[in-house]
């Protein structure tokens, strides 16, 4: 337990039936609206977190809400057996958002990815390495946690799925080296969110796409956390102006509704005929409806305020005196402040989220800051503020 939070028995009925598979604060959220969260209590919470990257438009949004409650009082589900025109409208919006031709819906970003990876071993005929890299996350699933380069991930859970190799992030001779004659794609985050928002070097993404190219094999960028407006373009890839083969997407996609995308290029598309593979609740109504209203929000006047946003978030976190902070990063509305190794990410967070303000942690030692793109300058003072007499206390040795 945390030092000053409620006991989780305070709060909830503190039953041991659900699993404990979560390390989860004691606090229950029971409204929303726009950037901030009220407890059970009736505190208030500034939201610095969006769920992990996903309420991107905060809570409640109006709009968002009119769609899902019309699409509520219509029709819930049918199956992906007949026509859906919610489906075909958000799939025409990625394709012209992202530049590649089919977009396959699914429920969250493990499932996208695991349609990745079976859309790049199709392609591949036989190939089926795929080159990944360490400190990476790609979901819980077999495909996800094979495609992560993380030890703990995999801890318990041996044999993966073949076929995966992990190099080192940001270096593109470890890339080169590692593909081999049975090596079908290359799969990345350009910034890497739950491995401590490591953003990978300017040129990065570009050069990993023309060794590809060179080499006849695919780009698979996971745009799960990256994707939806989050670093100030719609897709992060864009910021180095390249199209990957295939790209999936999630979390900010729908603004809190379960929804992957998997979206690749015509060649790839037309191997995946009916039978190949599918979903039951894949592109549900009721999410797709939340989809199309984010992607019409995400307009190029939003995309460049959440990176003024973004710039304004950084200049004020770097204005922070504290012998606590190691290094400040991020793009767009995606941030991580490393803290030195002689405190945890985790006790910040605690200690921020006593105050009113929910962050989230990457790795042991970074704080994720990932707000709603409507947060104002205002909100970001306050962030900056609160950080920095927290870091104080701690300095002073006293909570
Ligand atoms: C969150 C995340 C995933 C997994 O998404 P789920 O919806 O939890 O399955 C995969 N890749 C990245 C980059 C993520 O941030």
């Amino acid at each position: 337990m945390e030092p000053g939070l409620k006991t989780a028995a305070q709060n909830t009925k503190n039953s041991k039936k659900l699993l404990n598979n979560y390390s989860r604060y004691p606090v229950e959220f029971k409204f929303g609206n726009g950037k901030f969260l009220f407890d059970s209590n009736g505190k208030k919470y500034y939201d610095f977190l969006s769920g992990i990257a996903v309420t991107s438009f905060g809570h409640n949004h109006p709009d968002i809400k009119l769609a899902v409650q019309k699409q509520f009082d219509s029709l819930w589900h049918t199956s992906n057996l007949f026509e859906s025109n919610g489906q075909e409208e958000l799939a025409e919006k990625l394709a012209g958002k992202s530049g590649l031709d089919n977009v396959f819906f699914s429920n969250s970003g493990a499932e996208a990815n695991e349609a990745a990876i079976k859309f790049a071993r199709m392609w591949g005929k036989g190939r089926f390495h795929i080159v990944s890299a360490f400190g990476s996350f790609h979901g819980r699933t077999f495909g996800g946690i094979s495609a992560s380069g993380q030890e703990k991930l995999w801890k318990g859970f041996k044999p993966l799925l073949p076929g995966f190799s992990y190099v080192e992030f940001g270096v593109i001779d470890e890339i080169e080296k590692a593909i081999t004659e049975n090596t079908v794609a290359v799969m990345l985050e350009t910034i890497q969110g739950e491995g401590g928002v490591k953003i990978s070097p300017k040129g990065y993404i570009k050069n990993v796409r023309e060794l590809c190219s060179n080499k006849n094999i695919l780009l698979i960028i996971d745009e799960i956390q990256t994707g939806f407006g989050r670093t100030g373009k719609f897709f992060s890839y864009q910021h180095e102006e390249i199209l990957p083969d295939i790209v999936t997407a999630a979390k900010g996609i729908a603004n809190g509704l379960p929804l992957g995308a998997t979206l690749c290029t015509k060649e790839i598309g037309d191997l995946m005929v009916p039978g190949t593979h599918g979903s039951t609740f894949g592109g549900n109504p009721v999410a797709v409806a939340a989809g199309n209203v984010v992607a019409d929000l995400l307009t190029e006047e939003m995309l460049s305020g959440i990176s003024e946003l973004g710039q304004i978030f950084l200049a004020e976190l770097n204005e922070i005196k504290s012998p606590f902070i190691k290094e400040v990063r991020g793009k767009g509305l995606m941030i991580g402040i490393e803290l030195e190794k002689s405190i945890s990410a985790k006790t910040m967070a605690s200690k921020l989220l006593e105050k009113g303000i929910i962050c989230g942690t990457g790795g042991q030692n970074v704080l994720r800051i990932l707000p709603p793109f409507i947060i104002t300058k205002e909100d970001i003072l306050i962030f900056a503020e609160t950080l920095q007499k927290v870091l104080d206390e701690v300095s002073q040795g006293n909570k």
